[in-house]
């Protein structure tokens, strides 16, 4: 569903991403790992287009995402991305910010639009929640409003940029839980974490990078066994 190929990302003169390339499959959760500034946000940006590459290609569900003609929107509707921020808008309800933009991309309306987003909320073990307001919400709970947001779009892909990590250790542990559940459920996943017990429990496939550069790839067990010392180093890091 995802493939990139040998992809180059420069801002100015600073090189970010040296040749990255790796594939997901359907159904495939992978984890991305790495230290700080080894290039993960900006890979998963390109993916949905949020930035572009000099080089390299890209494919998503279909889509060439480094490709002049590529239909933006119909890429975002595919593809659902959430951060570590959860920017959910405090004068809307939970109801209304999931299905703000259904409503504008499908013109769904009144109990249409409850149902879509009860539907999504369920998923995310949060239905009595969907008069709320943010801020009557935990920070775990906004996160997955913001899970339950995108999935309301029907995506065939999500992407995770450490949206657990500004969140207090029992608060990612719910939001953890529901990722694991919707993984379980055969969503196709790229998720960058810190959280290596949730990376090797859940991810069919981790990829370590290490300056800007795949280094190392394989099933959870790599992280027991690593085979170069950037990721021992890394891993010793973690813990
Ligand atoms: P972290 O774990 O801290 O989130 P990361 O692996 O996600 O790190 P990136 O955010 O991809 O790292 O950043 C990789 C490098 O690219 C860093 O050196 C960063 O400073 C640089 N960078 C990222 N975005 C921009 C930008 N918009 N303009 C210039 N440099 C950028
Ligand atoms: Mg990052």
């Amino acid at each position: 569903v995802v493939t990139l190929r040998d992809v180059h990302k420069r801002f100015g003169d600073l090189e970010v991403l040296k040749g990255v390339s790796f594939e997901v499959a359907k159904g495939e959760v992978v984890a991305v790992i790495g230290r700080s500034g080894s290039g993960k946000s900006t890979a998963l940006r390109c993916v949905n287009r949020l930035e572009t590459i000099q080089s390299g290609s890209i494919e998503v569900c279909g889509h060439r995402v480094d490709s002049p003609d590529l239909n933006l929107r119909a890429l975002r509707q595919d593809v659902g991305m959430v951060f570590q921020s959860y920017n959910l808008f405090p004068h809307l309800t939970v109801e209304q910010n999931i299905t703000l933009a259904p409503r504008r991309v499908r013109k769904i309306r009144g109990a249409e639009a409850r149902d879509l987003a009860r539907g999504a909320l369920e998923r995310v073990g949060l239905a009595d929640k969907i008069q709320a307001y943010p801020e009557q919400l935990s920070g775990g709970q906004q996160q997955r409003v913001a899970i339950a947001r995108s999935l309301a779009m029907n995506p065939q892909v999500m992407l995770f940029d450490e949206v657990t990590s500004a969140l207090d250790p029992h608060l990612t542990g719910e939001v953890l839980k529901v990722m694991e559940s919707l993984a379980r459920g055969g969503m196709t996943m790229i998720v960058v974490t810190h959280e290596m017990a949730f990376a090797r429990r859940v991810a069919s496939r981790i990829v370590f990078m290490h300056l800007g550069k795949v280094w190392e790839t394989g099933p959870g067990e790599m992280l027991t066994a690593p085979r170069t010392e950037e990721l021992r180093d890394f891993l010793s890091n973690e813990l």
